[in-house]
């Protein structure tokens, strides 16, 4: 989950990474209050959830209340990268003399945590990463031992900060690092770091992953979800405890585990290319354990997203075997009453087999196709959602 600027500066704050102070605002009249509140300088920031806002025209300076109040007003509603400006950040103007940049993230591919860091930050980043990598330094940091005070002196010289901010930074990662560790982040990024001119070290933009396969372990982490700009779908499916994603197709798709899921989706595609290009309308494994409750709940997320003209449902039966899975299907329709109204492609194979599509023959319900194969399925679901 990636946070907006605003709850990364709150996280950064509430671990003592220094900050200046930010007030939110919906409109404004709010922005224009809180420029007052704060007082002097102050800056205006869109709050979306993507970068180089700056750049976009989403970051003003404001010398006066008045003039945060105009920038606000042009700021809100703005369309940054294809993201609708609902929210935007006033905080204290900062003096800045130097701009550096600092990153720490869950680096997948070496199974490990890489921390990046230049002098030279600010809003060309990406072009100096590009032009000039040795002017960004990148360093691994060992999951067991994190960012110590040796790691982070070691980040910090291959970085070649000067003399004069070299402790304040080395501390100041230092204390990233336990944002990252303690809220269980994948991803923490300062950019600019900056030196004021008074010599001060501060956080001036925030962006922050968390991890949400740790939310169990943050029971605050929930609350900074986005839940506007949810999907409803997927909202629905998040309550129903399902591991749903929307896509942008017209065959639903249901199965158990998820590579045969993610197979389903590739093999129904392709069929769908015969049928005008029919494609898949989401993933939804529902795992091992199918009770009809879960089929339920997952026809009927499938069911009521509007785009969806089939249904595949593909089951390899194992520890809940197909007998079980056939009874599931036939009573979430019996649940969902008039709500079915898609035509069902099924799939049966593996555990009880046979059993499994004994049931669903026998319960002859006007809806249900069985296929034989993964392949049969697949392209009678996208000849029916080509109809
Ligand atoms: P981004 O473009 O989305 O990364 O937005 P940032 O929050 O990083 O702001 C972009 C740029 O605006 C920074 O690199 C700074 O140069 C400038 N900026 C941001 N806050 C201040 C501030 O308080 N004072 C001044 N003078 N410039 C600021
Ligand atoms: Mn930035």
């Amino acid at each position: 989950m990636d946070l907006f600027e605003y709850q990364a500066r709150d996280l950064f704050e509430a671990h003592g990474v220094p900050v200046l102070a930010g007030i939110v605002a919906q409109t404004a009249d709010e922005a224009q209050a809180a420029a007052q509140k704060l007082g002097g300088v102050t800056v205006v920031k869109a709050q979306v959830k993507v970068g180089g806002r700056g750049k976009a025209g989403g970051v003003k300076v404001a010398k006066t209340a008045d003039e945060a109040r105009s920038h606000a007003e042009q700021i809100l509603g703005m369309d940054i990268k294809g993201h609708e400006v609902k929210r935007v950040m006033i905080t204290e103007g900062a003096d800045i003399a130097e701009e550096y940049y600092f990153s720490v993230l869950l680096d997948r591919a070496n199974r490990n945590y890489l921390a990046m860091c230049s002098v030279e930050g600010g809003m060309e980043i990406e072009q100096l990463a590009v032009e000039r990598p040795e002017a960004l330094a990148r360093i691994a940091v060992d999951p067991a031992v994190g960012i110590d005070a040796a790691k982070a002196a070691e980040i910090v010289d291959t970085a070649g900060f000067a003399a004069d901010v070299r402790g304040a930074v080395i501390e100041t990662i230092q204390t990233l690092w336990t944002v990252f560790t303690e809220e269980d982040a994948t991803l923490v990024e300062v950019n600019p770091l900056v030196k004021t001119g008074d010599g001060k070290i501060l956080a001036l933009d925030g962006k922050v992953s968390l991890d949400e396969n740790a939310g169990f372990r943050h029971p605050g982490h929930e609350a900074l979800e986005d839940k506007a700009a949810a999907d409803p779908l997927e909202a629905k499916a998040k309550a129903a405890d399902l591991n749903y994603v929307k896509l942008d197709g017209q065959v639903g798709i249901i199965g158990n585990g998820a590579g045969l899921v993610m197979s389903t989706l590739d093999v129904v595609a392709y069929a769908g290319e015969k049928h005008g290009d029919v494609k898949p309308a989401n993933f939804l494994d529902i795992g091992g354990g199918a009770s009809a409750e879960v089929m339920a709940a997952g026809l009927d997320v499938i069911l009521n997203d509007p785009q969806v003209k089939s249904v595949f449902v593909n089951v390899f039966g194992g520890i809940t075997a197909c007998d079980a899975v056939a009874n599931g299907i036939v009573k979430a329709l019996q649940i969902l009453g008039d709500e079915a109204t898609k035509p069902l492609v099924v799939r049966l194979d593996g555990n009880k087999v046979d059993e499994g599509r004994k049931i669903l023959d026998a319960a002859a319900h006007p809806m249900i196709t069985q296929a034989a194969t993964m392949d049969e399925g697949a392209d009678k679901a996208a000849e029916l959602a080509a109809k």
